[in-house]
């Protein structure tokens, strides 16, 4: 297969949507960034990429992270894990608060906000250096040392996550927070600050795809089954309440974030990252997922 030129010609063939969507802003620092960008990486199971576009311009990778720290968190607390955090999709905005109430405190999956913040408290309470560990555990994982946060977006979050910062009260309410709730919230903004470019973002997701591999990061560990089930979640909650179009275009697990990136799997044969910053309504880039959908429609390759 030809992928440089397939990558071609979705590039092409995404350009009417240039204009189409905007930026997060809710995020302070986010709103600053050129919206004019579209980069697509291919990682294979083989170690060559095939990239199109800005690949190597860092980006705030944001939600994507919540794969990583489910990761860790499940490499730690194996199923014991879903006593705290259910597995079902949510129907509902990354953000909401109205269902954590509803689920009195248990939020539906790992993937939206209100379950990467139990995520987060579960880090804090069973690493001994939470912050160094975490960054340690991804430039393992993207096999780049130089993979960091960005500090400045996670004090922008910080200084207006009213909605996070709502969100994390209820669960504290609802008994499924341990730690203080500032220390976890810095916490997340920390991990939602994780830069990276395409070509890390998908090195980094690469473990997701690779079978033949052990997943094995330092003390993160997981088995073929957990990895699979990783997957499991990114395909139905991967990007919220707009999952199950995403999988009815697309058809591989991925993760979005609403920095404008993506990164997706086809297991057994590559992980793929794109990058755009314009969101449609539901947090998701509008290129990005063209991108990802022309790339399944012209492979013909996809779970499904
Ligand atoms: N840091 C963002 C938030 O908590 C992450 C959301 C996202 O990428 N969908 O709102």
């Amino acid at each position: 297969m030809d992928y440089n030129r397939i990558l071609a010609e979705i590039a092409a063939e995404i350009e009417p949507l240039r204009n189409e969507g905007r930026q997060a802003d809710y995020i302070p620092a986010l709103a600053e960034v050129n919206p004019d960008r579209f980069g697509m990486c291919i990682t294979s199971t083989k170690g060559d990429q095939i990239e199109w576009g800005d690949v190597e311009e860092r980006f705030s990778i944001q939600s994507i992270t919540k794969v990583f720290s489910l990761s860790m968190a499940l490499s730690i607390m194996g199923e014991d894990l879903w006593e705290r955090v259910g597995k079902e999709p949510s129907g509902s905005a990354f953000n909401s608060l109205v269902q954590l109430e509803l689920d009195h405190g248990v939020p539906r999956n790992p993937f939206i906000n209100a379950g990467a913040i139990v995520v987060a408290d579960v880090l804090l309470s069973r690493l001994d250096r939470p912050q160094e560990q975490y960054i340690e555990f991804i430039r393992q994982i993207a096999n780049d040392p130089s993979v960091d946060y960005d500090r400045r977006v996670a004090y922008s979050e910080r200084e207006k996550g009213y909605v996070n910062a709502a969100i994390a009260n209820m669960l504290k309410y609802y008994g499924n927070l341990n730690n203080d709730i500032e220390e976890v919230l810095r916490f997340y903004f920390l991990q939602c600050s994780v830069e990276m470019n395409c070509r890390q973002l998908s090195r980094a997701f690469l473990p997701f795809a690779d079978r033949d591999k052990k997943f094995s990061f330092g003390n993160v560990n997981l088995t073929y089954s957990q990895v699979k089930r990783i997957n499991a979640i990114m395909q139905t909650c991967g990007f919220y309440n707009d999952a199950g179009e995403y999988s009815y275009l697309v058809g591989l697990p991925g993760k979005s974030g609403v920095g404008g990136g993506i990164g997706a799997v086809y297991p057994g044969r590559y992980a793929v990252a794109t990058w755009s910053p314009r969101l449609n309504v539901k947090g998701n880039s509008v290129m990005g997922m063209k991108a990802l959908e022309l790339l399944t429609t012209y492979t013909h390759e996809s779970i499904f």
